[in-house]
């Protein structure tokens, strides 16, 4: 089976976006991309009776070449990603906070350091239909200097060096979504600027078991 670890990966991804309320039912994709080939979730599979061979594979023009489903229909806006960087996984998904700012607001701002791995403030991609070649040209026009975008009236997708990096670009960009609504009826957010967050995200670059 080709691209055997990347399925098993996507597996365990797209269940972890259901587990940690990142997503509802059947909605949102995943995948990782491992040369010319991309390991992409089907469409419309309950995440739980997902299995590494239900994983499909395309290449960088979008054909299978590999699985017997149907792939995601996001495939227009997997491959715009990672034609446009140099991105190793995308995540989609329909995040509750997520998706409801981008209802009201047309980015999100820098109203918290660790949108770090998202790379600044995050766009909201104006409303197109699901699945079109016209989503995937408007996450095109939104994403440049960044690891995410939203998309209003649908939901965030997010992307990163590894799968964990898009993964986590997507938890803590809900998390910063749901802390800015929280905070919004209270009064008026206070903003970083660019320098507080560059300085910012230099020293998340270095937080942990990162480079010292
Ligand atoms: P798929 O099940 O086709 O991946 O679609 C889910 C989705 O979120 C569409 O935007
Ligand atoms: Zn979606």
């Amino acid at each position: 089976m080709l691209l055997h670890q990347a399925r098993a990966q996507v597996v365990d991804y797209c269940r972890r976006m259901t587990r940690d309320h990142l997503t509802v039912g059947t909605s949102g994709n995943v995948s990782i991309r491992e040369g010319d080939l991309i390991a992409l979730s089907p469409s419309g599979v309950d995440y739980d009776e997902l299995t590494p061979q239900a994983i499909c594979v395309v290449g960088l023009d979008g054909t299978q070449v590999d699985g017997d489903l149907k792939p995601s229909t996001e495939v227009p806006m997997h491959l715009v990603v990672y034609a446009n960087t140099d991105a190793q996984a995308v995540v989609h998904c329909h995040p509750v906070y997520a998706t409801a700012l981008g209802l009201v607001a047309s980015e999100v701002p820098l109203a918290h350091y660790m949108l770090a791995p998202c790379g600044g403030a995050v766009q909201v991609v104006p409303y197109a239909l699901f699945g079109t070649a016209e989503l995937a040209s408007a996450v095109e026009a939104a994403m440049a200097g960044r690891n995410a975008v939203l998309l209003r009236n649908h939901g965030a997708t997010t992307w990163g060096a590894s799968i964990k990096a898009a993964y986590t670009a997507a938890v803590y960009l809900e998390w910063v979504c749901q802390v800015y609504l929280a905070a919004r009826p209270a009064g008026s957010p206070a903003l970083l600027s660019e320098d507080q967050f560059a300085d910012a995200a230099a020293a998340v670059a270095r937080y942990g078991q990162g480079r010292c």
